[in-house]
């Protein structure tokens, strides 16, 4: 069986890894449109375009630190190697993906600076056309693959809100897709729109340099933790005005800079309609299990839930997928996946959940693995993973400014030690 793997992140990564496993009779190539693997852990200070005229697709920021302690970002078969600290730098997790990388021996498999413009069913066989731009050359070509996993990431495509008095706002905006350093802020007045996870970890980075930071969020309370002096909480933002900010309490601010920090949108630029897979409100469907494509299964797009045990949960599901694509399973009727999928977006409905929140795990992570390892008969990911990022994102909600300084140690496959 012949497959693409479309991105050289950790999960084309991983994707590479389980293909060349000897478990599976697979002959793989992935290709990677920049020159290096590891995806938005590679820091470029650049944004905007690169020299090729692509998009910079890196998000990542000079100053960040994981938000997981290392002991739930490795892979089942690679653990992050033992440091001191849990909370490691960016650069510690890219190295940790090249050692990866070339413990696996994958980078042979890589076209680097390789570009995947379009993917699109064969119109002869149930094969896959890739048309794929080689960067350098400036070329052209088409290959035929059996299969495709998709593993292109999903925090490139910034989601912008409307916002009135947009146009009319005379200062800076900017998307923290396109934020690098908080010496841009220094003695500004900053509005962080959204108190997800990044609004929250940066709104702690730039008020290190910026005069005044109003985290403006409509969470229904305010949030727990002790931030810095110079951060405020506020409510959503109702309109902006030339120099400032009208927030839905009434109250009014200046600021110099409104900072969107409202997340991402799915995006699968290369692939045509004809793959069968539509973004419906930040939902991407019609998918088995949140990954295989059920109008097309030999087409899967890897990596999609969010709040997960990212790396692990990569191998997990590049597992699962081969399971069905080497005939070791065979998938159910196009109805009963369908159903399936039909049925999980309902149940989160009545949870509240709305759409773009489909494939948020979180504290329900663990029934996420568990089911992808019992279709499959696969072997699972171990539930402390679980137990430990649910401790973290506590800590991290409780305790934002500190956090990082706790370590931990797991012990056995249901238990980790604070230590
Ligand atoms: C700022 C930030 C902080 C984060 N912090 C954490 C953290 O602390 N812990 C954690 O577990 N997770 C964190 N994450 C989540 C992170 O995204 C995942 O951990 C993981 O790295 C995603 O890997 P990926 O391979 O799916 O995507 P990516 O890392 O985005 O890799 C996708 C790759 O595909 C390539 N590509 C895209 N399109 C094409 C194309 N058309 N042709 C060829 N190649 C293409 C890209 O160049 C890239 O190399 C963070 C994310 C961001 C943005």
């Amino acid at each position: 069986m012949k497959i693409a793997v479309i991105g050289a992140g950790s999960a084309g990564l991983a994707a590479l890894r389980q293909c060349t496993s000897g478990t599976y009779d697979t002959e793989v190539v992935c290709y990677e449109k920049t020159d290096q693997v590891g995806g938005t852990w590679v820091y470029r200070e650049e944004t905007g375009l690169d020299r090729y005229g692509l998009p910079i697709h890196t998000s990542m920021y000079k100053n960040l630190r994981t938000n997981l302690p290392k002991e739930v970002m490795g892979y089942p078969d690679y653990p992050v190697s033992d440091t001191p600290e849990s909370y490691l730098t960016r650069t510690q997790i890219l190295n940790f993906l090249n050692s990866y990388c070339d413990h696996f021996n994958l980078r042979q498999r890589i076209r680097f600076l390789h570009n995947v413009e379009l993917v699109e069913p064969s119109t002869r066989d149930r094969k896959w056309e890739v048309k794929v731009k080689d960067l350098t050359r400036n070329t052209i070509s088409v290959d035929t693959f059996d299969a495709v996993m998709v593993c292109n990431g999903h925090y490139f495509e910034p989601s912008m809100p409307d916002l009135k008095g947009q146009m009319v706002f005379k200062g800076e905006q900017l998307h923290s897709h396109n934020y690098r350093v908080p010496d841009i802020f220094v003695d500004k007045a900053v509005v962080v729109l959204g108190a997800g996870p990044s609004g929250m970890d940066l709104a702690l980075d730039i008020s290190r340099k910026a005069k005044r930071v109003y985290l403006s969020h409509h969470l229904k309370d305010p949030i727990g933790t002790v931030f810095p002096d110079n951060v405020v909480q506020k409510p959503d933002v109702k309109e902006l005005t030339e120099n400032g900010a009208v927030f839905k309490d009434g109250t009014n601010e200046h600021v110099d800079v409104i900072f969107y920090c409202t997340g991402y949108k799915y995006s699968f630029p290369f692939l045509s309609e004809k793959c069968g897979v539509r973004v419906d409100s930040n939902m991407v469907t019609p998918l088995w299990k949140h990954l295989v494509s059920i109008e097309n299964p030999t087409l899967a797009l890897v990596g999609l839930p969010f709040y997960v045990c990212a790396f692990s949960m990569f191998d997990l599901q590049v597992r699962f997928v081969l399971q069905y694509w080497s005939g070791k399973k065979d998938f159910p009727s196009k109805a009963d996946m369908l159903r399936e999928e039909a049925e999980e977006l309902e149940k989160r409905e009545k949870e509240g959940l709305r759409k773009k929140h489909f494939h948020m795990m979180g504290f329900k992570q663990g029934d996420y693995y568990d089911d992808l390892a019992n279709t499959a008969g696969i072997t699972p990911l171990p539930p402390v993973l679980t137990k430990l990022h649910n401790e973290s994102s506590m800590q991290f909600l409780d305790n934002l400014v500190h956090y990082r300084e706790t370590r931990y140690k797991i012990i056995d496959d249901y238990n980790f030690i604070q230590l």
